[in-house]
């Protein structure tokens, strides 16, 4: 096997048991999956990729997005869900039952928090926030009762990148299991298995509607381990919920697959001389990216991904605090190659301000910064156009 994940993501070992020879597998579609006869029917095993028993189960094209998956992340299985959200609900799902406790980064992707307020809580399963820039409070929150810990870096919107190997650390030594919402990472700036020092997650989930699909068109989630016995609870709940994917969005993330480490990079290279330029304003009080000296976490991105030197196209800035944010509303507004728009990992620049205040839980401590938070996702365009446009929208601020 390749060390490096773009030569395995174009030339992965995995043949699909009917055997294909093309450098693009074919779109398979079906429900029905066709046995030569009953003994073949009944002794076919849904749990293994030995064979196809029926179209929720998989098909040639998602085996071989899931082996691929598997091995640019590190990992050994994946299952493919319909969106990044459903990746972190099967996990959910397939780990708690009522009277257990799940721990979430009080800075994590807001509706897995969400979802613990909601079904979780319904189903009699408690949830507690954790301050993830703070492995001490991690520890400190962990009782019998919790038998799922999410991790995520950098965090959601604010950019905070934690000492991941310790936090993985403190889950294992207490035998609890952890799952990491790798989306940013998207396999391209660390192997989440392989943290160092021996730390490692025992789940990574991860949503293909970003980098994967680069496209912006394409929503679909994988659930990542390399433990037998976590995979085949994850595969159990896949089953039961039913959560399959279509093989033309499959088909169409394994075509955009080979291209995004150079995308990833791209991405990576602009967002970092944005972030620095926007440093250097004076309309700007804070940037908030892993990769630039003085965010929070700096060091900590350092020690994981400075090897790679990776660190995706996403960054937000904190706007002096003279302006209203009405006034960084007119900002948004005044853009003209960044759209205003959700998710990432597109050819497009996306913008969204955000109210950190209203996201954050005040038992954690209260947000540093006065200014208005705005979320940039750097596109595919060229960096000189999309720093033109930041700067003329910056007259929107008078
Ligand atoms: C976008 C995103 C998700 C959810 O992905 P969807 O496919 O939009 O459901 C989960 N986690 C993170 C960190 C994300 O950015």
């Amino acid at each position: 096997m390749s060390k490096q994940p773009i030569t395995d993501l174009i030339h992965h070992a995995y043949t699909p048991p009917a055997g294909f020879a093309a450098p693009q597998p074919a779109v398979h579609k079906a429900s029905t999956i066709i046995f030569a006869n009953v003994a073949a029917m009944r002794s076919r095993n849904w749990q293994t990729k030995a064979g196809y028993t029926y179209g929720l189960h998989g098909t040639p094209t998602t085996f071989m997005l899931e082996e691929r998956l598997a091995t640019s992340e590190g990992g050994k299985y994946c299952i493919l869900v319909p969106s990044g959200l459903a990746a972190i609900a099967n996990v959910a799902m397939a780990l708690l039952k009522t009277g257990d406790e799940v721990l979430i980064p009080d800075n994590a992707y807001g509706p897995n928090k969400a979802l613990a307020d909601g079904e979780l809580k319904a189903w009699g399963i408690t949830c507690q926030l954790y301050d993830a820039m703070n492995p001490a409070d991690l520890q400190a929150r962990i009782t019998p009762a919790t038998k799922l810990v999410w991790l995520e870096a950098p965090g959601s919107v604010t950019m905070e990148f934690p000492d991941l190997p310790a936090l993985a650390r403190i889950c294992r030594d207490a035998g609890v299991t952890c799952a990491l919402d790798n989306t940013w990472g998207a396999g391209m700036a660390f192997n989440p298995f392989d943290l160092g020092g021996g730390a490692s997650v025992d789940i990574s989930v991860h949503a293909l509607t970003k980098y994967p699909s680069g496209g912006g068109d394409v929503l679909m989630g994988a659930v990542i381990t390399s433990r037998d016995d976590l995979h085949l609870k994850l595969k159990h709940t896949h089953m039961r919920t039913g959560q399959g994917v279509g093989a033309n969005d499959a088909e169409a993330i394994l075509r955009s697959l080979p291209s995004m480490p150079l995308r990833y990079r791209a991405h990576d290279v602009a967002a970092r001389k944005l972030a620095l330029w926007l440093g250097g304003r004076a309309e700007i009080s804070k940037v908030l990216h892993p990769a630039v000296e003085g965010s929070p976490g700096h060091r900590h991105w350092r020690e994981l991904c400075g090897e790679r030197d990776a660190a995706a196209g996403l960054f937000s800035v904190v706007f002096d605090e003279r302006y209203s944010t009405a006034q960084v509303d007119a900002f948004c507004d005044a853009l003209r190659l960044f759209k205003l728009g959700y998710s990432w990992g597109g050819p497009m620049s996306l913008v969204v301000p955000y109210d950190i205040a209203s996201m954050r839980s005040a038992r954690l401590g209260t947000w540093p910064h006065k200014g208005t938070l705005v979320r940039f996702s750097i596109g595919l365009e060229a960096v000189e156009d999309l720093q033109a446009d930041l700067a003329q929208a910056m007259a929107a601020l008078d």
